[in-house]
């Protein structure tokens, strides 16, 4: 099934109490995307600067994903800088240069136009609702938002969460959102705005699932050393929508088993700096991972 992002695509320069990258290869269309086409064929959309290396662009393709929706425009790509604490929980925003990203106005090529799983990631909600109204056959979409439009753009915000079927947000999004930490009332008052599923990501205390049929919850994998948690929560949709689309359902089952895949997916991408974890895994690592979480969950 055909699985559409639209998002950012940067330079990250990280620093973590692992270690430093700078320049590296980062954006939430690039984690999403490369997460989920182990799981099916992917179409990306985003702008990259004319400084943004050849090589980064090379690789997705090489990872079959389409690249035909991502622009070169003009000038410097969209980058950011973050520094991790000792706990890894908190990080410091260093900087976001915008560059050509500030002007970005999502054009899906026609090839994309029947795309049928969408994931709107986090940008301005009228932009998202720019790509609902290309994306004609869309049968499921899942969006992320941030702090900035939630505070910044409330009106064009709930419109676009009147119009998908899922969103997925970190905790502090969620309170922020509704006035509430409780996420049991969060999650009500996000599915009375429009989205039938809420996720809530939690960082280190994993994810919950909130649909029609209650609430499902997943761990985070407990791993013996995270590295760089950049784009765990991209990374994590990709895996979610990716196994939606595998699976071309989108029902109870569907979507907790597709929790599930995003959570080892993110587990993996914490490992590594960057995108390099996820560069080199093997479906029989994810399959292991994801029998792992059975182990872990059942009693
Ligand atoms: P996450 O760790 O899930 O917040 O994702 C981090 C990724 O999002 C990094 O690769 C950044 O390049 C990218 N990013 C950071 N800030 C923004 C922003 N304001 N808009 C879009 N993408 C961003």
């Amino acid at each position: 099934m055909s699985l559409l992002v639209v998002g950012s695509i940067a330079l990250d320069d990280v620093e973590s109490p692992a270690g430093r990258v700078e320049d590296a290869l980062g954006g939430a269309t690039c984690y999403f995307a490369v997460a989920a086409q182990y799981f099916t064929q992917v179409r990306a959309v985003g702008v990259v600067g004319d400084d943004f290396p050849a090589e980064h662009l090379d690789f997705l393709a090489a990872r079959g994903i389409d690249i035909a929706g991502i622009a070169r425009e003009p000038g410097r790509s969209f980058r950011w800088g973050g520094r991790y604490h000792e706990s890894l929980n908190d990080r410091d925003t260093l900087f976001t240069e915008l560059g050509v990203f500030e002007a970005f106005d999502p054009t899906l090529p026609e090839s994309y136009l029947d795309s049928e799983y969408v994931f709107l990631a986090n940008i301005h909600p009228s932009l998202q609702q720019r790509v609902l109204e290309q994306a004609v056959r869309r049968r499921f979409v899942a969006m992320d938002t941030m702090n900035f439009w939630i505070e910044g753009t409330r009106e064009e915000l709930d419109h676009t969460l009147a119009r998908v079927d899922a969103l997925v947000i970190n905790d502090a999004e969620a309170h922020l959102l509704t006035g509430t930490t409780n996420l049991v009332h969060a999650a009500r008052a996000i599915r009375s705005m429009g989205p039938e599923t809420v996720i809530i990501k939690r960082g280190e205390f994993g994810a919950l699932l909130f649909d029609s049929q209650g609430i499902f919850a997943a761990p985070a994998f407990p791993l013996e050393e995270v590295r760089d948690p950049t784009g765990a929560g991209d990374t994590f949709a990709g895996g979610f929508m990716g196994a939606l689309a595998r699976a071309g359902s989108v029902d109870a089952a569907s979507l907790r088993k597709a929790v599930i895949y995003g959570s080892a997916m993110a587990s993996f991408c914490v490992e590594r700096f960057s995108l390099d974890r996820l560069r080199e895994l093997t479906r029989d690592e994810i399959e292991s991972r994801f029998e792992a979480f059975y182990t872990l969950t059942r009693f």
